[in-house]
């Protein structure tokens, strides 16, 4: 097990489009929370020994009190060998962001920071219903990066109507002006649930064509990649060398840990997913019996569909001789469509990796359909 995730449910406000499992709550409440979490870590100790990356996210984990995130940072600095990690990201909220708290992360190991940024767009902000300036992103980073964290990842959402390409490159120029390594840019995905399915029925928010969306995406790719940014995951790019090694835990379909209410984790081809209650996550622990919402044991189909939908998601794409050694059978006779998909150009086969050439990465999930 080399990588663990924490889930912190809280968020200072609720952003149009969030579908997370997340709440606005009292001090009190999240105080009772972080005992349970820490309760939950040591009742996973047997797996700690191996970890390697540590990723605290939410919701959003700088909403809580500095009290409330040492108490965490000491917890996890107690039961892993912290010697061992090589990455230790912390999501933050560009507004959070203080000395203090800065210097406090760095003082227990955090090494990289996730802002969400989203945008830096003042009309863009309102429809997302975040509300930071761009100087308050500038000064966050700069910040982070005088108490010694260097890697810092910018979430930018695009697809936002009516907006054009012009704008997006603005949000991007500037974070690159103001120092990330990393930048994970996403389509909005409108979920129904959110305020913002609420105004598409009301006719008050019209969605992004789609062709249109790609579009973006594609000039965003380009953008980055003349600027030296290595795109190394559909939706994720980096300056050499900082390519996310938790994320990539995920995407190379591997074992990892989680703890947290609504938190997901894979052992032993089973998905586990925490229940999404606290009042049924505090029982559980309290009881030793973790409430789950889901316990799925995975076939080997479906852990071979995984292997290619996470894996196709990387440029480099799935190497076939290590997916051979895993599950025991070529590739090519697992999915024999594979060979219709080169023949339209939506995947290459150089040898040793089959992926998704650059030039169709827009056309993913038209090839992903395929392993489902
Ligand atoms: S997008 Fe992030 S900050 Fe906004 S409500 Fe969702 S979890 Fe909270």
């Amino acid at each position: 097990m080399k990588a663990i995730y924490i889930h912190i449910p809280f968020c200072s406000h609720i952003c149009s489009y969030c579908d997370f499992y997340k709440m606005v709550a009292k001090d009190e409440l999240k105080s009772k929370y972080i005992d349970y979490l820490i309760k939950e870590l040591e009742m996973k100790k047997k797996y700690l020994n191996d970890i390697e990356t540590i990723y605290i996210g939410g919701g959003t984990p700088s909403s809580l009190s500095l009290e409330k995130i040492e108490k965490l940072l000491q917890a996890l600095n107690e039961n892993i060998n912290m010697e061992k990690i090589t990455e230790f990201t912390f999501e933050a909220n560009p507004t959070d962001v203080n000395t203090i708290m800065a210097n406090t992360l760095f003082k227990y190991g955090v090494n990289r920071i996730s802002l969400g940024v989203q945008s830096l767009n003042k009309n863009k902000l309102k429809t997302l219903n975040r509300y930071h300036t761009p100087l308050i992103v500038k000064q966050a980073i700069k910040i982070l990066n005088s108490a010694g964290i260097k890697n810092i990842n910018a979430d930018l959402i695009y697809g936002i109507s009516p907006e054009t390409f012009r704008i997006v490159r603005r949000d991007l120029r500037r974070v690159i002006r103001y120092g990330v390594t990393h930048i994970s840019t996403y389509s909005l995905i409108i979920e129904e649930k959110t305020l913002i399915g609420k105004w598409i029925k009301e006719k008050k928010f019209i969605p992004m064509e789609e062709d249109k969306e790609a579009k973006i995406y594609q000039k965003i790719c380009r953008y980055l990649r003349n600027r030296k940014f290595v795109h190394y995951e559909v939706s994720n790019f980096c300056k050499k060398g900082y390519q996310s090694k938790h994320n990539l835990v995920y995407w190379n379909n591997m074992n990892y840990l989680a703890i947290g209410a609504g938190a997901s984790f894979y052992i032993d081809n089973i998905r586990y997913t925490n229940v999404m209650n606290l009042a049924l996550y505090f029982e559980g622990i309290d009881s030793e019996q973790l409430n789950y919402l889901e316990t799925t044991k995975l076939t080997d189909d479906e852990r071979m569909a995984e292997e290619m939908i996470l894996g196709l998601r990387k440029l480099e794409g799935v190497n076939k001789k290590a997916f051979s050694d895993k599950f025991g059978v070529n590739i090519y006779q697992k999915y024999p469509f594979l060979s219709d998909l080169i023949l339209k150009s939506l995947i290459i086969d150089d040898n040793v990796f089959i992926r998704v050439p650059r030039e169709k990465l827009y056309l993913m999930n038209e090839v992903l359909v395929n392993f489902i």
